[in-house]
């Protein structure tokens, strides 16, 4: 099996049979073999039985993992990656806002480039209103200058990779899924390719403004623990102030400058305020050693070994 088309559905009974015709009038002539994995999400409209219906008719290999409840996309892509069987793995969206047509070209790349491991697709021009565009830009500033792991602005997880990568990728089980901060933890040689974002062909985004910042504040969580350090900084600068302060006015007290009382009390309350902030810091640290342990990630990730048998007879 080449490749494995992982498509996460969320009430999308307009979109999934479309979307299946147009990946087929892509994929169909290209002479490899691929398979469709849907991943019903919980979808509270028809699109449980479009898929059923679609895998009745459908001649293509299709399979269809349907969920529970609503668990969420991070989940089915997860679920998706762990039933594909292909070469190569590629999230797709049901909405055709992402092409097929694309989603070939990043095939291509992997076939003609043995050194890239993933292409993804980055908008190449944003359909959204300003605003937003700011606030996704303040995001990227924001989680770039806390992390040491690069995140790229505008990528999105319409991509395509190799077989290692999903393994790499379905090694992290931790529960709060980033996918953009997991794409960029694991590394591998990714090639970012320019798309443009269709309209939605039926339905709505899923996305309110409150819900993409739940996500930013989901990735911050999940790929730094400064805030947890923070208090350290912010409560030794108080403690410090508080304690210069006071050996200050002790100094002038003992040149005959009388106590300015407010202000003595003010630098005491400084003072024991960032002790108190400080010993949060300290726990805090302890706390971010835990909670980085408790991701169980693995310590690396291999790429490739070489190896080379020494030769008898040299
Ligand atoms: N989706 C999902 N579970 C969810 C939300 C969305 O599987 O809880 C799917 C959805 O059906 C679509 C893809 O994720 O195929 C992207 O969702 P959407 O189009 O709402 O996001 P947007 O394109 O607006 O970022
Ligand atoms: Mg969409």
């Amino acid at each position: 099996m080449k490749l494995s088309l992982i498509v996460p559905c969320c009430n999308e009974e307009g979109n999934v049979t479309r979307f299946f015709e147009a990946a087929e009038s892509v994929f169909a002539r290209e002479g490899f073999e691929y398979e469709y994995i849907f991943v019903n999400d919980g979808s509270r409209d028809g699109t449980l039985s479009e898929l059923k219906a679609l895998s009745g008719t459908a001649n293509a290999n299709l399979r269809v993992i349907s969920f529970s409840r609503n668990f969420g996309k991070e989940s089915a892509i997860y679920a998706g990656m762990k039933a594909a069987a292909g070469e190569y793995t590629t999230l797709i969206d049901a909405d055709l806002q992402q092409r097929p047509e694309v989603a070939l070209q990043m095939v291509r790349i992997l076939d003609e480039k043995p050194e890239i491991d993933c292409v993804a697709a980055f908008q190449d021009r944003r359909k959204e209103s300003k605003l937003l565009i700011w606030f996704k830009n303040m995001f990227y500033r924001v989680i770039n200058g806390m992390t040491t792991i690069p995140f790229t602005n505008a990528a999105s997880d319409f991509r395509t990779f190799r077989a290692p990568v999903r393994e790499a990728i379905l090694g992290l089980c931790e529960y709060h899924r980033f996918s953009k901060g997991i794409f960029s933890w694991v590394g591998f040689e990714t090639e970012y390719i320019p798309y443009e974002v269709m309209e939605r062909t039926a339905g709505k985004s899923k996305w309110s403004f409150f819900k993409l910042c739940k996500y930013a504040i989901e990735g911050i969580v999940g790929y730094t623990t400064a805030p947890l350090r923070l208090p350290v900084w912010l409560g030794g600068a108080s403690a410090a102030g508080g304690a210069i302060y006071f050996i200050v006015a002790l100094i002038r007290r003992l040149c005959g400058v009388p106590w300015h009382k407010a202000a003595v009390l003010l630098a005491f309350v400084a003072f024991m305020g960032g002790c108190i902030l400080t010993a949060i810091g300290v726990l805090g640290e302890y706390l971010a050693k835990t909670y980085e342990q408790g991701k169980g990630r693995p310590l690396y990730i291999v790429r490739e070994t070489f190896e080379k048998e020494r030769d008898e007879n040299k």
